[in-house]
């Protein structure tokens, strides 16, 4: 009864599913926006937008960070002593601006992500849910298939996918199709190659997904959705991830994210496939405990943290931590406004 629009039309046979009930949608967009209003009013801090970073250059006490006005074309340098490059698929060409000997031999290959979106509300009004299917063997790249509600600028809509698809590009509103080309460096050429031919499914896969038809990719979605039909649905580009590729993996592709450090921890980046807006938090915590511990050290430190986030240095895996979830769990619920059941 949660999830219509999946069980219609389906041969009567047992299925089997993990129905998590909490859950709300969070427009991680506005609040960065709201976030870095704040941030810009503290004192010493400034927020400065609509700059591209051109390059990062490291000398004896700091780094420079170049940068160009996107409206004026004007050139400017700042110094800093940290830098977190946190610029999704441009983080990969400045990480290898900095000439970092830790950054050498990195490389990337963007994959185009599409995916199917229903706009008619008398489908969208029968789907309250997220609905997450296995990851296909073949397919390993993008992650489980989900069939899910979203709200886009207030106007719900039905998403179904991701879908691969082929591109050149690093970034979906600003890439060029020279990225990739301009990511080659002798040092990072044979990464590249190797992981080619250690993955030539993967390739092809790639290129198939990205050249399928609509029919396809609406079987795709009859498997969640056994009565869709075509007319409802259109294919969008929705963004673009590039996987980060190291020497030290061998050719094999490992999807996953991670933070970058340079030796000296006075820089880290954020790389990887799709890091998830949602592990933010996460990502943050792992970059101040790798690069700057000394802001974690104290009693004070630690208590303002455990203020902010009740499971912070809990290890939840662990079944005696049980509790504690599932009160932070009915905490969080309460101050989002969420009571079970009702969603
Ligand atoms: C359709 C879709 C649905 C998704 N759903 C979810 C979801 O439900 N939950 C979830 O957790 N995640 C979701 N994601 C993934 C999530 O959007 C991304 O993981 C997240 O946006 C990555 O954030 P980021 O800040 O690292 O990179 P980005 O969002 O890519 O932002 C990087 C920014 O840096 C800028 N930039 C790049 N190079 C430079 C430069 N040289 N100088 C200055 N600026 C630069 C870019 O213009 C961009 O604004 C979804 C993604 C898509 C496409």
């Amino acid at each position: 009864a949660w999830a219509p629009l999946v069980m219609e039309g389906r041969p009567a046979a047992p299925v089997a599913a993990t129905r998590v009930d909490g859950g709300t949608e969070l427009h991680y967009g506005l609040l960065a926006r709201q976030l870095l209003e704040w941030l810009g009013g503290q004192e010493g801090c400034v927020v400065e937008t609509g700059r591209r970073v051109t390059a990062l250059r490291r000398d004896e006490e700091a780094w420079r960070v170049r940068m160009t006005d996107v409206a004026t074309g004007e050139r400017m340098t700042h110094r800093a002593r940290f830098v977190f490059v946190g610029a999704g698929g441009g983080s990969l060409p400045l990480l290898q601006s900095t000439g970092l000997p830790e950054a050498a031999g990195l490389g990337g290959f963007p994959i185009g992500g599409q995916w199917l979106v229903c706009d008619d509300p008398a489908i969208v009004s029968r789907h309250v849910a997220k609905v997450y299917g296995a990851t296909p063997p073949s397919s390993p790249s993008l992650g489980a298939p989900h069939l899910d509600l979203r709200r886009l600028d207030g106007r719900p809509q039905l998403l179904f996918g991701p879908f691969a698809s082929w591109t050149t590009r690093f970034l979906k509103q600003t890439g060029r199709w020279t990225d990739l080309p301009w990511s080659l460096r002798p040092d990072n050429v044979g990464t590249l190659l190797r992981t080619a031919v250690r993955n030539r499914p993967l390739v092809r896969y790639l290129i198939a997904e990205g050249l399928q038809r609509m029919e396809r990719r609406m079987d795709a979605l009859r498997l969640f959705y056994p009565r869709a039909r075509t007319a409802d649905w259109r294919l969008v580009e929705a963004g673009i991830r590039v996987q980060t590729l190291k020497p030290s993996d061998r050719g094999t592709v490992s999807f996953g994210t991670e933070v970058f450090a340079a030796r000296d921890r006075s820089l880290a980046a954020l790389l990887g496939a799709s890091p998830g807006a949602s592990v933010s938090v996460n990502i943050a915590l792992q970059t101040i405990r790798t690069c700057l511990p000394h802001l974690l050290g104290s009693g004070e430190a630690r208590a303002r943290m455990s203020k902010m986030i009740p499971m912070y240095d809990v290890d939840l895996a662990q079944p005696a931590q049980a509790g504690l979830y599932e009160r932070c769990a009915r905490e969080a619920d309460g101050v989002l406004g969420l009571t079970r059941g009702d969603r």
